[in-house]
Protein backbone atom coordinates (compact mmCIF):
# COMPACT_ATOMS: atom_id res chain seq x y z
CA UNK A 1 0.00 0.00 0.00
CA UNK A 2 1.47 3.56 -1.05
CA UNK A 3 1.97 6.35 1.71
CA UNK A 4 -0.85 8.87 0.89
CA UNK A 5 -0.72 12.38 2.33
CA UNK A 6 -4.07 12.71 4.33
CA UNK A 7 -5.18 16.51 5.51
CA UNK A 8 -7.67 16.03 8.38
CA UNK A 9 -9.80 18.96 9.28
CA UNK A 10 -10.12 19.34 13.30
CA UNK A 11 -9.10 17.06 16.14
CA UNK A 12 -12.69 16.33 17.62
CA UNK A 13 -12.97 12.59 18.53
CA UNK A 14 -13.50 11.36 14.37
CA UNK A 15 -10.30 13.40 13.68
CA UNK A 16 -8.25 11.98 16.01
CA UNK A 17 -9.28 8.84 15.67
CA UNK A 18 -9.00 8.61 11.60
CA UNK A 19 -5.44 10.02 11.77
CA UNK A 20 -4.23 7.66 15.21
CA UNK A 21 -5.08 4.86 12.74
CA UNK A 22 -3.68 6.14 9.48
CA UNK A 23 -0.68 7.59 11.20
CA UNK A 24 -0.55 3.76 12.56
CA UNK A 25 -1.02 2.53 8.96
CA UNK A 26 2.47 4.60 8.00
CA UNK A 27 0.64 7.26 6.19
CA UNK A 28 1.62 10.59 6.55
CA UNK A 29 -0.66 12.53 8.50
CA UNK A 30 -1.72 16.21 9.18
CA UNK A 31 -4.32 17.52 11.79
CA UNK A 32 -5.24 20.81 11.14
CA UNK A 33 -7.18 22.42 14.38
CA UNK A 34 -8.29 25.62 14.64
CA UNK A 35 -8.34 25.83 18.54
CA UNK A 36 -4.87 25.58 20.56
CA UNK A 37 -5.91 22.65 22.30
CA UNK A 38 -7.32 19.22 20.44
CA UNK A 39 -10.87 17.64 21.39
CA UNK A 40 -13.45 20.17 19.80
CA UNK A 41 -16.86 19.26 22.07
CA UNK A 42 -14.73 16.70 23.89
CA UNK A 43 -11.68 19.03 25.03
CA UNK A 44 -10.90 19.94 28.15
CA UNK A 45 -12.10 23.58 29.62
CA UNK A 46 -9.75 24.78 32.19
CA UNK A 47 -11.31 27.43 34.69
CA UNK A 48 -8.24 28.32 37.23
CA UNK A 49 -7.51 24.97 39.39
CA UNK A 50 -10.94 23.17 38.08
CA UNK A 51 -10.67 20.92 34.94
CA UNK A 52 -14.41 20.59 33.34
CA UNK A 53 -15.38 18.05 29.90
CA UNK A 54 -16.58 20.62 27.82
CA UNK A 55 -18.83 17.55 26.16
CA UNK A 56 -19.33 14.55 26.37
CA UNK A 57 -19.17 12.82 29.82
CA UNK A 58 -21.03 9.55 29.17
CA UNK A 59 -18.44 6.88 28.09
CA UNK A 60 -20.16 3.90 26.83
CA UNK A 61 -19.30 1.15 25.01
CA UNK A 62 -15.63 1.26 25.70
CA UNK A 63 -14.80 -1.62 24.16
CA UNK A 64 -14.92 0.11 21.23
CA UNK A 65 -12.59 2.66 22.06
CA UNK A 66 -10.38 -0.40 22.68
CA UNK A 67 -10.56 -1.71 19.50
CA UNK A 68 -9.59 1.73 18.42
CA UNK A 69 -6.46 1.95 19.88
CA UNK A 70 -5.30 -1.60 19.06
CA UNK A 71 -6.48 -0.69 16.15
CA UNK A 72 -3.64 2.03 16.31
CA UNK A 73 -1.57 -0.76 17.57
CA UNK A 74 -1.93 0.98 21.06
CA UNK A 75 -3.06 -0.45 24.62
CA UNK A 76 -6.45 1.92 26.16
CA UNK A 77 -5.35 1.31 29.70
CA UNK A 78 -1.61 2.42 28.85
CA UNK A 79 -3.21 6.20 28.38
CA UNK A 80 -6.39 6.82 30.39
CA UNK A 81 -7.54 4.98 33.71
CA UNK A 82 -11.58 3.90 33.55
CA UNK A 83 -13.74 3.95 36.11
CA UNK A 84 -17.43 1.88 35.97
CA UNK A 85 -19.70 4.08 37.43
CA UNK A 86 -22.33 2.14 39.55
CA UNK A 87 -25.28 3.41 39.91
CA UNK A 88 -24.59 4.60 36.33
CA UNK A 89 -27.01 7.69 37.44
CA UNK A 90 -29.09 8.70 39.39
CA UNK A 91 -32.87 9.85 37.73
CA UNK A 92 -34.73 12.56 40.05
CA UNK A 93 -38.78 13.34 39.67
CA UNK A 94 -40.62 14.99 41.56
CA UNK A 95 -41.69 12.67 44.06
CA UNK A 96 -39.45 9.88 43.46
CA UNK A 97 -35.48 8.94 42.34
CA UNK A 98 -34.34 5.69 40.57
CA UNK A 99 -30.91 4.90 40.57
CA UNK A 100 -30.50 2.61 37.42
CA UNK A 101 -27.57 0.25 37.77
CA UNK A 102 -25.84 -1.57 35.15
CA UNK A 103 -25.64 -4.86 37.50
CA UNK A 104 -28.83 -6.48 36.37
CA UNK A 105 -30.08 -8.10 39.79
CA UNK A 106 -29.66 -4.76 41.82
CA UNK A 107 -31.48 -3.01 38.61
CA UNK A 108 -34.56 -5.66 39.01
CA UNK A 109 -34.61 -5.83 42.38
CA UNK A 110 -35.19 -1.87 42.47
CA UNK A 111 -37.67 -1.97 39.79
CA UNK A 112 -39.92 -4.87 41.70
CA UNK A 113 -39.63 -2.29 44.86
CA UNK A 114 -40.24 0.61 43.15
CA UNK A 115 -42.76 -0.43 40.50
CA UNK A 116 -44.04 -3.75 41.07
CA UNK A 117 -44.55 -6.31 38.57
CA UNK A 118 -42.66 -4.19 36.09
CA UNK A 119 -39.15 -6.22 37.06
CA UNK A 120 -41.12 -8.50 34.19
CA UNK A 121 -41.00 -5.64 31.52
CA UNK A 122 -37.30 -5.28 32.65
CA UNK A 123 -36.55 -9.10 32.19
CA UNK A 124 -38.40 -8.90 28.53
CA UNK A 125 -36.04 -5.51 28.02
CA UNK A 126 -32.64 -6.92 28.09
CA UNK A 127 -33.92 -10.32 26.35
CA UNK A 128 -35.47 -8.84 23.25
CA UNK A 129 -32.99 -5.56 23.15
CA UNK A 130 -29.83 -8.22 23.47
CA UNK A 131 -30.80 -9.57 20.26
CA UNK A 132 -32.00 -6.34 18.42
CA UNK A 133 -28.71 -5.06 19.50
CA UNK A 134 -26.78 -8.28 18.05
CA UNK A 135 -28.77 -7.93 14.85
CA UNK A 136 -28.43 -4.17 14.07
CA UNK A 137 -24.60 -3.38 15.93
CA UNK A 138 -23.27 -4.72 12.97
CA UNK A 139 -24.94 -2.96 10.17
CA UNK A 140 -23.59 0.30 11.86
CA UNK A 141 -20.10 -0.82 11.66
CA UNK A 142 -20.35 -0.93 7.79
CA UNK A 143 -20.41 1.97 5.27
CA UNK A 144 -23.37 2.65 3.32
CA UNK A 145 -21.98 4.96 0.22
CA UNK A 146 -23.92 3.19 -2.24
CA UNK A 147 -27.84 2.47 -2.57
CA UNK A 148 -27.75 -0.73 -2.98
CA UNK A 149 -25.29 -1.51 0.35
CA UNK A 150 -29.11 -0.51 2.07
CA UNK A 151 -29.57 -3.46 1.26
CA UNK A 152 -27.06 -5.21 2.12
CA UNK A 153 -28.35 -9.28 3.43
CA UNK A 154 -27.13 -8.22 6.83
CA UNK A 155 -29.24 -5.08 6.86
CA UNK A 156 -32.13 -6.66 5.32
CA UNK A 157 -31.81 -9.40 8.41
CA UNK A 158 -31.94 -6.53 10.81
CA UNK A 159 -35.04 -4.58 9.00
CA UNK A 160 -37.99 -6.56 10.49
CA UNK A 161 -36.18 -5.79 13.71
CA UNK A 162 -36.02 -1.72 13.59
CA UNK A 163 -39.75 -1.91 14.69
CA UNK A 164 -40.07 1.69 11.58
CA UNK A 165 -43.29 3.73 12.48
CA UNK A 166 -42.48 3.22 16.22
CA UNK A 167 -40.86 5.57 18.30
CA UNK A 168 -38.78 4.97 20.80
CA UNK A 169 -41.29 5.78 23.73
CA UNK A 170 -43.96 3.35 22.54
CA UNK A 171 -41.24 0.85 22.37
CA UNK A 172 -40.71 0.81 25.63
CA UNK A 173 -44.39 0.78 26.47
CA UNK A 174 -44.02 -2.54 25.54
CA UNK A 175 -41.80 -3.44 28.75
CA UNK A 176 -43.03 -0.85 31.02
CA UNK A 177 -46.68 0.23 32.27
CA UNK A 178 -45.32 2.81 34.73
CA UNK A 179 -44.71 6.56 33.27
CA UNK A 180 -41.94 7.28 35.29
CA UNK A 181 -39.65 3.71 34.21
CA UNK A 182 -40.68 4.91 30.62
CA UNK A 183 -38.64 7.84 31.00
CA UNK A 184 -36.15 6.46 32.87
CA UNK A 185 -35.65 3.95 29.52
CA UNK A 186 -36.16 6.78 27.30
CA UNK A 187 -34.54 9.63 28.24
CA UNK A 188 -31.60 8.44 26.37
CA UNK A 189 -33.08 10.25 23.26
CA UNK A 190 -31.39 13.31 24.53
CA UNK A 191 -27.90 11.69 24.15
CA UNK A 192 -28.94 12.31 20.26
CA UNK A 193 -30.71 15.74 20.82
CA UNK A 194 -34.16 14.11 20.03
CA UNK A 195 -36.98 13.65 21.79
CA UNK A 196 -38.21 10.19 22.34
CA UNK A 197 -41.86 10.32 21.11
CA UNK A 198 -39.79 11.29 17.80
CA UNK A 199 -36.77 8.80 18.59
CA UNK A 200 -36.63 5.86 16.28
CA UNK A 201 -37.87 2.49 17.90
CA UNK A 202 -34.44 1.20 16.64
CA UNK A 203 -32.42 3.72 19.05
CA UNK A 204 -33.87 1.46 22.25
CA UNK A 205 -30.38 -0.21 21.56
CA UNK A 206 -28.95 3.34 23.35
CA UNK A 207 -30.47 2.43 26.70
CA UNK A 208 -30.03 -1.53 26.42
CA UNK A 209 -25.86 -0.69 25.51
CA UNK A 210 -26.07 1.08 29.35
CA UNK A 211 -27.53 -1.28 30.69
CA UNK A 212 -25.78 -3.78 29.28
CA UNK A 213 -22.27 -2.52 29.81
CA UNK A 214 -22.39 -0.24 31.79
CA UNK A 215 -21.09 3.73 31.81
CA UNK A 216 -17.84 4.52 32.89
CA UNK A 217 -15.50 7.64 33.68
CA UNK A 218 -12.19 8.58 32.80
CA UNK A 219 -10.36 9.97 35.22
CA UNK A 220 -8.78 13.77 34.86
CA UNK A 221 -12.38 13.67 32.72
CA UNK A 222 -13.01 12.43 29.33
CA UNK A 223 -11.22 14.96 27.59
CA UNK A 224 -8.44 12.73 28.15
CA UNK A 225 -9.60 10.61 26.10
CA UNK A 226 -8.52 12.90 23.24
CA UNK A 227 -5.53 13.70 24.72
CA UNK A 228 -4.69 10.58 24.31
CA UNK A 229 -5.45 10.20 20.90
CA UNK A 230 -3.59 12.81 20.04
CA UNK A 231 -0.29 11.61 21.76
CA UNK A 232 -0.73 8.15 19.44
CA UNK A 233 -1.31 10.23 16.34
CA UNK A 234 2.15 11.75 17.05
CA UNK A 235 3.60 8.35 18.42
CA UNK A 236 2.63 6.82 14.91
CA UNK A 237 4.30 9.50 13.07
CA UNK A 238 1.44 11.98 12.43
CA UNK A 239 1.64 16.23 12.90
CA UNK A 240 -1.36 17.95 14.64
CA UNK A 241 -1.47 21.56 13.71
CA UNK A 242 -3.23 23.54 16.29
CA UNK A 243 -3.85 27.16 16.06
CA UNK A 244 -4.20 26.18 12.22
CA UNK A 245 -7.96 26.99 10.73
CA UNK A 246 -8.60 25.91 7.71
CA UNK A 247 -10.58 28.49 5.21
CA UNK A 248 -10.99 26.32 2.41
CA UNK A 249 -10.95 22.68 1.12
CA UNK A 250 -9.06 23.36 -2.61
CA UNK A 251 -10.98 21.24 -5.21
CA UNK A 252 -10.25 20.71 -8.65
CA UNK A 253 -12.70 18.80 -11.31
CA UNK A 254 -14.82 17.58 -8.11
CA UNK A 255 -11.95 16.57 -6.38
CA UNK A 256 -10.35 17.46 -2.99
CA UNK A 257 -6.43 18.36 -3.75
CA UNK A 258 -5.60 19.94 -0.40
CA UNK A 259 -6.29 22.72 1.97
CA UNK A 260 -5.97 26.29 2.48
CA UNK A 261 -5.60 27.78 5.84
CA UNK A 262 -6.62 31.23 7.25
CA UNK A 263 -2.98 32.60 6.67
CA UNK A 264 -2.69 32.13 3.26
CA UNK A 265 -0.59 28.80 3.55
CA UNK A 266 -1.63 26.01 1.05
CA UNK A 267 -1.20 22.38 1.47
CA UNK A 268 -1.28 19.65 -0.62
CA UNK A 269 -2.89 16.28 -0.10
CA UNK A 270 -4.04 13.38 -1.81
CA UNK A 271 -7.22 13.09 0.51
CA UNK A 272 -9.37 15.28 2.99
CA UNK A 273 -10.72 14.51 6.00
CA UNK A 274 -13.61 16.95 7.23
CA UNK A 275 -13.85 16.57 11.09
CA UNK A 276 -15.24 19.98 11.86
CA UNK A 277 -19.03 20.31 12.19
CA UNK A 278 -20.62 18.58 8.87
CA UNK A 279 -23.35 21.25 8.72
CA UNK A 280 -20.52 24.60 9.23
CA UNK A 281 -17.82 22.44 6.50
CA UNK A 282 -20.75 22.30 3.91
CA UNK A 283 -21.41 25.66 3.87
CA UNK A 284 -18.13 27.49 5.11
CA UNK A 285 -15.21 25.56 3.74
CA UNK A 286 -16.42 24.82 -0.09
CA UNK A 287 -16.00 27.49 -3.00
CA UNK A 288 -19.77 28.33 -3.78
CA UNK A 289 -21.37 25.93 -6.31
CA UNK A 290 -19.52 22.74 -5.52
CA UNK A 291 -21.64 21.88 -2.89
CA UNK A 292 -25.56 21.05 -4.03
CA UNK A 293 -27.13 17.83 -2.19
CA UNK A 294 -25.95 19.52 1.23
CA UNK A 295 -26.35 23.23 -0.24
CA UNK A 296 -27.39 25.52 3.25
CA UNK A 297 -30.65 26.18 1.40
CA UNK A 298 -31.43 22.07 1.68
CA UNK A 299 -29.37 21.59 4.71
CA UNK A 300 -31.74 23.89 6.55
CA UNK A 301 -34.73 21.64 5.63
CA UNK A 302 -33.04 19.03 7.37
CA UNK A 303 -33.77 17.99 10.95
CA UNK A 304 -31.35 18.83 13.24
CA UNK A 305 -30.43 17.66 17.40
CA UNK A 306 -31.52 20.48 20.19
CA UNK A 307 -28.47 22.67 21.47
CA UNK A 308 -27.55 23.03 24.78
CA UNK A 309 -27.25 25.53 27.70
CA UNK A 310 -24.33 24.68 29.67
CA UNK A 311 -23.17 26.45 33.22
CA UNK A 312 -19.18 25.35 34.26
CA UNK A 313 -18.61 26.01 38.36
CA UNK A 314 -16.06 25.85 40.05
CA UNK A 315 -16.98 25.65 43.58
CA UNK A 316 -14.93 25.90 46.83
CA UNK A 317 -17.09 23.40 48.55
CA UNK A 318 -17.48 19.80 47.74
CA UNK A 319 -21.15 17.83 48.06
CA UNK A 320 -22.32 14.37 48.77
CA UNK A 321 -24.16 14.54 45.21
CA UNK A 322 -23.06 11.60 42.68
CA UNK A 323 -21.45 11.52 39.81
CA UNK A 324 -24.54 12.03 37.46
CA UNK A 325 -28.11 13.13 38.02
CA UNK A 326 -30.67 14.11 35.91
CA UNK A 327 -33.52 16.24 37.22
CA UNK A 328 -36.47 15.94 35.50
CA UNK A 329 -39.09 18.63 34.52
CA UNK A 330 -42.70 17.83 36.30
CA UNK A 331 -44.06 17.28 33.13
CA UNK A 332 -41.00 16.18 30.67
CA UNK A 333 -43.04 15.66 27.55
CA UNK A 334 -44.15 19.38 27.59
CA UNK A 335 -40.56 20.26 28.09
CA UNK A 336 -39.59 18.26 25.67
CA UNK A 337 -42.33 19.60 23.08
CA UNK A 338 -41.08 23.29 23.67
CA UNK A 339 -37.23 22.54 22.90
CA UNK A 340 -38.32 19.88 19.56
CA UNK A 341 -41.31 22.09 18.29
CA UNK A 342 -42.54 25.01 20.21
CA UNK A 343 -38.56 25.93 20.08
CA UNK A 344 -39.37 28.02 23.23
CA UNK A 345 -37.24 28.50 26.74
CA UNK A 346 -39.09 26.05 29.21
CA UNK A 347 -39.74 27.38 32.93
CA UNK A 348 -40.22 23.72 33.94
CA UNK A 349 -36.74 22.57 32.41
CA UNK A 350 -35.14 19.29 32.54
CA UNK A 351 -31.85 19.95 34.12
CA UNK A 352 -28.35 17.34 33.98
CA UNK A 353 -26.07 18.23 36.66
CA UNK A 354 -22.57 16.36 36.58
CA UNK A 355 -20.51 16.21 40.33
CA UNK A 356 -17.89 13.88 38.91
CA UNK A 357 -15.73 15.38 42.16
CA UNK A 358 -17.32 12.45 44.18
CA UNK A 359 -15.22 10.05 42.00
CA UNK A 360 -12.51 12.00 40.55
CA UNK A 361 -10.26 14.18 43.22
CA UNK A 362 -7.64 15.28 40.08
CA UNK A 363 -10.31 17.85 38.96
CA UNK A 364 -10.10 20.54 41.42
CA UNK A 365 -8.66 20.71 44.32
CA UNK A 366 -8.81 19.04 48.37
CA UNK A 367 -12.27 20.14 49.27
CA UNK A 368 -13.26 21.85 46.27
CA UNK A 369 -15.43 20.35 43.09
CA UNK A 370 -15.75 20.89 39.50
CA UNK A 371 -19.35 21.24 38.50
CA UNK A 372 -20.86 21.07 35.13
CA UNK A 373 -24.66 21.49 34.09
CA UNK A 374 -26.51 20.67 30.96
CA UNK A 375 -29.79 22.34 29.82
CA UNK A 376 -31.27 20.72 26.55
CA UNK A 377 -32.64 24.11 25.20
CA UNK A 378 -33.56 24.44 21.10
CA UNK A 379 -31.13 25.11 18.67
CA UNK A 380 -30.52 28.37 16.89
CA UNK A 381 -33.77 27.73 14.48
CA UNK A 382 -35.53 29.60 17.28
CA UNK A 383 -34.16 32.84 16.68
CA UNK A 384 -33.93 32.96 20.80
CA UNK A 385 -31.29 35.78 21.07
CA UNK A 386 -28.45 34.75 23.67
CA UNK A 387 -27.77 37.79 24.85
CA UNK A 388 -27.43 39.25 28.63
CA UNK A 389 -30.49 39.33 29.43
CA UNK A 390 -31.38 35.82 28.60
CA UNK A 391 -28.34 34.40 29.67
CA UNK A 392 -29.18 36.16 33.41
CA UNK A 393 -32.00 34.79 33.26
CA UNK A 394 -31.72 31.15 32.13
CA UNK A 395 -28.83 31.08 34.69
CA UNK A 396 -30.88 31.93 37.87
CA UNK A 397 -33.49 29.27 36.32
CA UNK A 398 -31.39 26.85 36.50
CA UNK A 399 -29.50 27.33 39.59
CA UNK A 400 -33.50 27.62 41.29
CA UNK A 401 -33.54 23.94 40.28
CA UNK A 402 -30.92 22.57 41.58
CA UNK A 403 -30.39 24.40 45.07
CA UNK A 404 -34.16 23.76 45.31
CA UNK A 405 -33.76 20.03 43.99
CA UNK A 406 -30.36 19.13 45.88
CA UNK A 407 -28.65 18.99 48.88
CA UNK A 408 -26.60 22.12 46.93
CA UNK A 409 -28.77 24.78 48.44
CA UNK A 410 -25.96 27.17 49.20
CA UNK A 411 -24.29 26.35 45.62
CA UNK A 412 -24.53 30.49 44.65
CA UNK A 413 -22.13 31.33 47.50
CA UNK A 414 -19.22 28.90 46.47
CA UNK A 415 -19.16 29.87 42.55
CA UNK A 416 -15.45 31.12 42.23
CA UNK A 417 -15.04 30.47 38.46
CA UNK A 418 -17.74 30.28 36.01
CA UNK A 419 -18.12 29.69 32.15
CA UNK A 420 -21.61 29.95 30.17
CA UNK A 421 -21.69 28.37 27.00
CA UNK A 422 -25.32 29.18 25.02
CA UNK A 423 -26.46 27.44 21.36
CA UNK A 424 -25.04 30.94 20.11
CA UNK A 425 -21.34 30.15 21.07
CA UNK A 426 -21.99 26.49 19.80
CA UNK A 427 -22.56 28.10 16.65
CA UNK A 428 -20.36 31.28 16.15
CA UNK A 429 -17.05 29.99 18.74
CA UNK A 430 -17.57 25.84 18.04
CA UNK A 431 -18.31 26.30 14.21
CA UNK A 432 -21.77 24.15 15.03
CA UNK A 433 -24.35 24.69 12.50
CA UNK A 434 -27.27 26.42 13.78
CA UNK A 435 -26.13 25.32 17.29
CA UNK A 436 -26.83 22.02 16.86
CA UNK A 437 -24.94 20.46 19.36
CA UNK A 438 -25.28 16.94 18.44
CA UNK A 439 -25.75 17.03 14.78
CA UNK A 440 -28.05 16.08 12.37
CA UNK A 441 -30.81 14.31 13.18
CA UNK A 442 -31.12 10.57 13.69
CA UNK A 443 -34.56 10.08 12.41
CA UNK A 444 -34.55 6.72 9.76
CA UNK A 445 -34.16 9.31 6.71
CA UNK A 446 -31.47 10.74 7.96
CA UNK A 447 -29.41 7.17 8.71
CA UNK A 448 -27.52 4.85 6.85
CA UNK A 449 -27.22 5.69 2.93
CA UNK A 450 -29.40 8.61 3.57
CA UNK A 451 -27.19 10.76 5.81
CA UNK A 452 -24.01 12.35 4.37
CA UNK A 453 -21.39 9.43 3.59
CA UNK A 454 -18.61 8.57 4.97
CA UNK A 455 -17.07 8.77 1.55
CA UNK A 456 -18.65 11.86 0.78
CA UNK A 457 -20.73 11.93 -2.06
CA UNK A 458 -19.99 15.75 -3.66
CA UNK A 459 -16.40 15.29 -4.17
CA UNK A 460 -13.95 12.68 -4.51
CA UNK A 461 -11.04 12.63 -2.28
CA UNK A 462 -13.04 13.93 0.75
CA UNK A 463 -14.17 11.81 3.45
CA UNK A 464 -16.13 12.57 6.44
CA UNK A 465 -15.99 11.69 10.15
CA UNK A 466 -17.63 12.78 13.59
CA UNK A 467 -21.21 13.47 14.20
CA UNK A 468 -22.71 14.61 11.13
CA UNK A 469 -21.82 11.38 8.96
CA UNK A 470 -22.65 7.92 9.55
CA UNK A 471 -23.45 5.98 12.30
CA UNK A 472 -24.38 9.14 14.02
CA UNK A 473 -23.31 11.53 16.71
CA UNK A 474 -22.05 9.88 20.22
CA UNK A 475 -18.63 9.12 21.06
CA UNK A 476 -19.28 5.36 20.44
CA UNK A 477 -20.35 5.76 16.70
CA UNK A 478 -18.32 9.12 16.36
CA UNK A 479 -15.07 6.84 16.98
CA UNK A 480 -16.44 4.11 14.22
CA UNK A 481 -16.94 6.82 11.68
CA UNK A 482 -13.20 7.41 12.23
CA UNK A 483 -12.36 3.99 11.68
CA UNK A 484 -15.03 3.31 8.60
CA UNK A 485 -13.33 6.45 6.72
CA UNK A 486 -9.50 5.25 7.43
CA UNK A 487 -10.35 1.52 6.33
CA UNK A 488 -11.67 2.92 3.19
CA UNK A 489 -9.08 5.52 2.73
CA UNK A 490 -6.74 2.04 3.09
CA UNK A 491 -9.26 0.08 0.69
CA UNK A 492 -10.12 -2.23 3.37
CA UNK A 493 -13.72 -1.94 3.39
C1 LIG B 1 -22.69 19.37 25.55
C2 LIG B 1 -22.45 18.04 24.90
C3 LIG B 1 -22.58 16.87 25.63
C4 LIG B 1 -22.32 15.64 25.03
N1 LIG B 1 -22.40 14.51 25.79
C5 LIG B 1 -22.06 13.33 25.25
C6 LIG B 1 -21.93 12.18 26.10
O1 LIG B 1 -22.12 12.27 27.32
N2 LIG B 1 -21.58 11.00 25.51
C7 LIG B 1 -21.34 10.89 24.17
O2 LIG B 1 -21.02 9.79 23.70
N3 LIG B 1 -21.44 11.97 23.36
C8 LIG B 1 -21.77 13.19 23.86
N4 LIG B 1 -21.80 14.31 23.06
C9 LIG B 1 -21.73 14.17 21.58
C10 LIG B 1 -20.34 13.96 20.92
O3 LIG B 1 -19.69 12.88 21.51
C11 LIG B 1 -19.40 15.17 20.97
O4 LIG B 1 -20.01 16.30 20.50
C12 LIG B 1 -18.11 14.94 20.17
O5 LIG B 1 -17.08 15.75 20.64
C13 LIG B 1 -18.28 15.27 18.69
O6 LIG B 1 -17.12 14.86 18.03
P1 LIG B 1 -16.83 15.21 16.52
O7 LIG B 1 -15.55 14.52 16.17
O8 LIG B 1 -18.00 14.96 15.66
O9 LIG B 1 -16.65 16.83 16.45
P2 LIG B 1 -16.01 17.95 17.36
O10 LIG B 1 -15.73 17.47 18.73
O11 LIG B 1 -16.88 19.15 17.22
O12 LIG B 1 -14.63 18.24 16.62
C14 LIG B 1 -14.53 19.03 15.45
C15 LIG B 1 -13.22 19.78 15.48
O13 LIG B 1 -13.06 20.53 14.28
C16 LIG B 1 -12.45 21.79 14.60
N5 LIG B 1 -12.73 22.72 13.51
C17 LIG B 1 -13.94 23.23 13.14
N6 LIG B 1 -13.80 24.05 12.09
C18 LIG B 1 -12.46 24.03 11.77
C19 LIG B 1 -11.69 24.67 10.76
N7 LIG B 1 -12.26 25.46 9.84
N8 LIG B 1 -10.33 24.45 10.73
C20 LIG B 1 -9.74 23.63 11.65
N9 LIG B 1 -10.44 23.01 12.63
C21 LIG B 1 -11.78 23.20 12.67
C22 LIG B 1 -13.13 22.16 15.90
O14 LIG B 1 -12.41 23.14 16.61
C23 LIG B 1 -13.14 20.79 16.61
O15 LIG B 1 -11.95 20.59 17.34
C24 LIG B 1 -21.99 15.57 23.64
C25 LIG B 1 -21.88 16.75 22.91
C26 LIG B 1 -22.07 17.97 23.53
C27 LIG B 1 -21.87 19.21 22.74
Amino acid sequence: MSSKHIAIIGAGPGGLTSGMILAGRGHKVTIFEKENTVGGRNAAIHLGPYVFDTGPTFLMMTFILREIFEKAGKKLEDYCRLVPLDPMYKLAFENKDIYPSSDHEKMRKQIAEQFPGNQYGYDAFLKKEDFRYNIMYPCLKKPYSTLQSNFSPDLMKALPFLSLGKSLYQNLGTYFTDEQLKIAFTFQAKYLGMSPWECPAAFTIIPYIEHAFGVDHVMGGLSRISDAMAAVTKENGGEIRCGATVKKILVKNRAAEGVELANGEKIEADTVIINADFGHAVGALFEPGIIRKYSPQKLVKKKFSCSTFMLYLGLDKKYDEPHHQILFARDYRENITDIAQRLVLSDDMSVYVRNASVTDPTIAPDGHSAVYVLVPVPNNLSRIEWNDETIGVEREKVLDIICKRTSMNDLREHIVEEKIITPSCWENDYNVFIGATFNLGHNIPQMLYFRPHNKFEEVDNCYLVGGGTHPGSGLPTIYESGRISADMICGIT
